[in-house]
């Protein structure tokens, strides 16, 4: 990011709220239910499924769980009633697993249930490296509990996480579903790599090691480093579009899912490589965030924007290139 990037990005804390919202709006998907179905519309027509998270930062207390776990039901009847290509991605902490792991399992739970009745895939988003090992030790617990509709996050960055993916793949079998990220969370460098060629590295080890061990796959990245590196090895790995899913550790039948795998995008961000793999037959999905707390998720997603300058300009400039 240039000087001039990186000014933007520190003056925009103190721009109105409703500036910063015009600016960021390609990120996520309205404050409520009804524009989420809007922009999914929207996109399916691009081709893309969807994974749909409520917004919202880490709770401070029990009570606090109750909005989530009702909006998310909410979620699961949109998608039922409305046949929706979506899944769903939460939060632990924002059903207070960090408070009460016991009451915070009991109260993912109740979201879980609902959608396991309904055959909805449920992804446990991974937070900072405080949440891992709590949010690993609760998706062995809903899987011993019969949720199998249930899968988690892994994180390029850490030094633990190519432990962590042969300990899971092997607990949980051909159920074991992943998605591998590189880690939004910037972590200390005696937990995590902290060098951008060393964390495309690991991540990429990360994407191997799931592909070989059967897990199903979602790779979340927008870098060309990491979705290259994937598509050779999922050729290497006999997959690809239409060809049903040869491992012989996996799972071939998985409701809603890809061959094996899929690439995953945020909203907003590399929509026209995620067009092309699209075109070219790989499943892709797009993270749907929604929700009345949208500034935070969004500021993110402003500072990581390499080209924010240009993006800024180009918003106020010509309008109606400031799309999802
Ligand atoms: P980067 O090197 O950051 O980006 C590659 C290229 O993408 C950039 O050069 C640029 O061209 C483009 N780009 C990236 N960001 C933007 C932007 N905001 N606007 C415009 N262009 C952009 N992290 C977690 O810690 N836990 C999770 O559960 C988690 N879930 C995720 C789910 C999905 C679907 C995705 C895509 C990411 C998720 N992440 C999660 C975030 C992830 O860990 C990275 O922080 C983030 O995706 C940036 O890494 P990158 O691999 O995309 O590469």
């Amino acid at each position: 990011m240039g000087i001039v990037g990186s000014t933007i990005v520190k003056f925009l804390p103190l721009a109105p709220k409703f500036i910063v919202r015009w600016f960021a709006k390609r990120y996520f998907a309205g404050e409520d239910l009804n524009q989420a179905l809007k922009a999914i519309n929207k996109i399916s027509s691009e081709g893309a499924c969807f994974t749909i998270d409520v917004l919202g930062e880490e709770i401070n207390s029990m009570d606090e769980t109750e909005f989530f776990i009702s909006e998310y039901e909410k979620v699961i009847e949109l998608i039922v009633e409305h046949k929706l290509n979506s899944n769903i991605s939460i939060k632990p902490s924002a059903f207070g697993l960090h408070l009460d792991f016991e009451i915070g399992l009991s109260n993912m739970v109740s979201v879980i249930s609902k959608a396991s009745d309904r055959e909805i895939f449920v992804r446990l988003d991974m937070e900072d490296s405080s949440a891992t090992q709590y949010t690993i030790d609760a998706l062995t617990r809903l899987h011993d509990m019969g949720y199998n509709n249930v899968g988690i996050v892994f994180q390029g960055r850490l030094h633990r996480t190519m432990t962590d993916i042969q300990n899971v793949t092997e607990k949980l079998g051909n159920k074991c579903d992943i998605r591998i990220c590189k880690g939004i969370y910037l972590e200390p460098e005696n937990i995590a790599f902290t060098n951008h060629s060393k964390i495309v590295e690991e991540t990429n080890s990360a994407i191997q090691l799931s592909i070989k061990n059967g897990a199903y796959v979602a790779i979340a990245s927008h870098d060309d480093a990491v979705i290259n590196f994937s598509l050779n090895e999922i050729s290497k790995a006999g997959m690809g579009p239409g060809i049903e899913d040869p491992r012989p550790n996996s799972n071939p039948s998985r409701i809603g899912k890809g061959p094996g795998y899929e690439f995953q995008f945020l909203m907003g961000v590399r929509g026209d490589v995620r067009r092309k793999l699209s075109n070219e037959g790989h499943l892709t999905r797009v993270y749907l965030p929604y929700g009345a707390r949208w500034y935070e998720y969004s500021m993110r997603r402003l500072r990581e924007n390499p080209d924010v300058a240009l993006h800024i300009t180009k918003a106020v400039l010509f309008p109606w290139t400031n799309r999802r």
